[in-house]
């Protein structure tokens, strides 16, 4: 049943339909191989762009393409996109009335639709399968496709009954999806669905625009705060937290300070969570705080950070969570404020549940790995892919300890004060007691134990509060100390202590940073595509986030059904001010174009009509005109012979030992007589020529005869000279 792939085309409905230039890694040869009617399991990140694998196969390959998804919830939005851009796409699902549905399945026998998207309860029944026995099928996507797997928490058991699709639809390629990474996790799937025989296509987990910070949890709604205010004020964004509690007082501290925030977790009724889930989609800027309940299935593209304000679960967890930021490959920041605390709570929550000990033992050595992850010095990127089973090889660049680079120190000395403090006060203590035996403070507590008696009382004046919290923390962390398994907190030494104890053993330990504006600053050193420069690029941009925001309202589709970020940075960076430009602007393709183009294009011409007269008057520099009344015929003449000859403007000036400016100055002279055209003279086409024309026609009256502004509104893009020659043609 295979064919050669038709990678031509494949391309060609890239750029037409869905308006982006290029495949992405291995999306190519996954179109490539499911067009042929091979199967897949396909293996990338959230966010690494899954869909077009089996939507592109599905509109090259005659028949509807099935694609089976758990999530209704997200199922309008996805056809809805889809639509957008001139696909037949409907779906099918418990939210459709009967009228609705049986429409639907007409389409599809018919042969009337590209894609059809199902809830796996639905496909199995005998009824729906016999009716797609009638109809021509392209392809069976299965999203999402870890749900098969009982271990994790997405698990849906209809999954377990999609094996059948292989015998009963033979020469129907299947292509499974999943963004989750691990072995045990991939051998299920494939063992599941029967895809024993399909290739395998594992994308790069790495998620570049993700910049990972962990900071050391001193107030942790104040540190959110700050960071949403310096850095993500109005945008979308997720916040986790371990309890319902912490989520609803979070909320409301945040909604006390001017933040858009609103809950999620199991404790509210289905209606809440529903209708919160909905405005975290429909709407910009709003927060979500959640428990881990919120996020599977999270489709929104422009989720610009992930913070966890307590530790997450595991390694497996945070890069899961923080996956949900930045779909849209724009930056987006994962950010986590960790200390001791959490790790007693998760300690006890662990003690005090039902699970088997080796479950236990699992979860415990997962929950240290996170720890190592949270206190190392090195990369964190390097980190997490290494504990995903890929290695980089050079440090990021986009994390806190690549950007503001951590510093170690010979801790032994300090971890054998804290050691002896635990073991002298009787291994009975939490941390804020033990640092106060060891910094010396005369607590009531301290009297009334009698350990400011202790031999190691005050031994440590050498540290502050907020350090000795740190080595504690990194004792935890790295397994010499350990908290008690009742939760409470009391610090126990370890198997591991003894060496330390007895010096056999140095411990290197993490200097925290403080992190200061001007390190936060850093972060700007990666370079961002498309990064908004100046007041008029922002201003831009928010001027059509807000025309879109209008049009998804009228047509009651979230925002980025219309245009993503990327697609409107990109018009605003670019200026994008004619349909032809608009044309080459990424995410737009035929449909959408037609559709929007001309309702954008004067949004933006109005933009840049209106702003270019808000200017200041830049400084006195260079006059356009003056300069090539001044110029000489003769001499002008002179230097066209020059010219006509092929000297560089540079040659002409050392040959006739005059300075290159003035050599220009003849030069738009001579365009200024016609004798040279402005691409003789300095390589302009003509729409060029009018780019330059149009933008000075939008400056005001009194700084329509300067260079400079016109240099400026222009983003420095032409030189003067061709600015100059662009203003000779100009004809009197
Ligand atoms: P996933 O399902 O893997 O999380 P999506 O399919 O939703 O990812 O794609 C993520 C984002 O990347 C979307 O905004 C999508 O439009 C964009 N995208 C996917 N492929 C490309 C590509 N080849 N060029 C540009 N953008 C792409
Ligand atoms: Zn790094």
């Amino acid at each position: 049943m295979r064919s050669i792939p038709d990678l031509a085309r494949a391309s060609q409905i890239l750029k037409e339909v869905f308006g982006f230039d290029s495949f992405r890694d291995i999306q190519e040869e996954i179109v490539g191989h499911v067009s042929a009617g091979g199967d897949a399991l396909v293996l990338m990140p959230t966010g690494g762009g899954k869909s077009l694998c089996y939507q592109i196969p599905a509109m090259l390959r005659p028949g509807v393409g099935v694609v089976i998804s758990p999530l209704i919830a997200l199922m309008k939005d996805q056809v809805d996109a889809l639509r957008q851009v001139g696909v037949r796409a409907s779906y099918l699902n418990s939210t459709l009335a009967l009228s609705e549905a049986k429409h639907v399945e007409r389409n599809l026998i018919d042969g009337e639709l590209d894609l059809l998207y199902v809830a796996p309860e639905r496909l199995l029944t005998d009824r729906f399968l016999g009716l797609l026995e009638k109809a021509s099928l392209s392809l069976f996507a299965i999203d999402e496709a870890h749900c098969v797997s009982q271990w994790g928490h997405d698990f849906r058991r209809e999954y377990l009954g999609l094996g059948v699709l292989g015998d009963r639809f033979p020469g129907v390629p299947r292509v499974a999806l999943t963004a989750t990474a691990d072995d045990v996790t991939r051998r299920e799937i494939i063992e599941k669905l029967n895809l024993d025989t399909a290739e395998r296509f594992i994308a790069s987990f790495d998620r570049p625009n993700i910049h990972y910070r962990v900071l050391d949890k001193q107030n942790a709604r104040q540190q959110l705060l700050r960071f949403y205010q310096n850095e993500h004020q109005g945008q979308s964004g997720i916040v986790y937290c371990l309890s319902r509690r912490n989520v609803d007082e979070t909320v409301n501290w945040l909604q006390r300070h001017d933040v858009k925030a609103v809950p999620y977790h199991a404790g509210l009724n289905g209606e809440t969570r529903r209708c919160n889930q909905e405005r975290f989609l429909q709407e910009e800027g709003l927060v979500v705080v959640a428990t881990i309940a919120f996020g599977m299935g999270i489709d929104k593209p422009d989720v610009r950070f992930v913070a966890h304000l307590d530790v997450p679960r595991s390694l497996e967890s945070y890069y899961q969570e923080t996956g949900r930021a930045g779909r849209d490959g724009l930056p987006a920041n994962a950010f986590m404020t960790y200390g001791l605390g959490d790790v007693v709570t998760m300690r006890r929550m662990l003690e005090s549940s039902e699970a088997e000990e080796a479950y236990k033992r699992v979860t415990q050595q997962k929950l240290n790995a996170l720890l190592g992850y949270c206190e190392s010095p090195r990369c964190r990127r390097q980190i997490l892919l290494s504990y995903f089973g890929e290695d980089l090889e050079k440090p990021c660049g986009n994390c806190d300890t690549c950007l503001s680079p951590v510093e170690t120190w010979d801790g032994t000395v300090a971890v054998q004060k804290v050691l002896s403090a635990v073991y002298r006060t009787g291994q009975r203590f939490g941390a804020g007691h033990v640092i106060d035996v060891v910094m010396g403070k005369s607590t009531p507590r301290m009297v009334r134990f009698g350990h400011d008696q202790l031999t190691t009382f005050g031994v440590g004046k050498e540290l502050d509060g907020r350090q000795w919290r740190s080595v504690t923390r990194q004792l935890v962390a790295a397994g010499y100390l350990t908290t008690d398994a009742e939760g409470i907190g009391s610090l126990k030494l370890t198997e591991s202590s003894a060496a330390v104890l007895r010096g056999e053993v140095k411990v290197q330990l993490r200097r925290d940073p403080v992190i200061t504006p001007d390190k936060r600053q850093a972060k700007k050193a990666t370079p961002v595509r498309n990064e908004l420069r100046g007041e008029v690029e922002q201003g831009l941009y928010e001027a059509l986030r807000s025309l879109r925001s209008e049009l998804a309202r009228e047509q009651q589709v979230p925002p980025y059904v219309i245009f993503h970020d990327v697609t409107l940075r990109q018009m605003a960076t670019d200026r994008s001010n004619s349909l032809l430009k608009l044309s080459h602007v990424t995410g737009i393709g035929e449909a959408k174009l037609k559709r929007y183009g001309p309702t954008f294009l004067a949004k933006i011409l109005e933009y840049l009509n209106k702003t270019a007269e808000f200017k200041l008057p830049p400084p006195e520099e260079e006059s356009a005109s003056s300069e090539s009344k001044l110029v000489s015929t003769d001499t002008a003449s002179k230097t066209l012979e020059l010219r006509l000859a092929g000297y560089s403007l540079e040659q002409i000036a050392e040959e006739r030992n005059i300075k290159v400016r003035t050599v220009e100055g003849h030069i738009s002279e001579l365009v200024y007589r016609n004798d040279l055209t402005a691409r003789e003279a300095c390589g302009l086409i003509n729409h060029q020529i009018e780019e330059i024309l149009r933008a000075r026609e939008a400056l005001p009256q009194d700084l329509r005869g300067k260079l400079r502004p016109l240099f400026e509104v222009l983003e420095e893009r032409y030189s003067y000279l061709q600015l100059k020659c662009a203003l000779a043609t100009l004809t009197p």
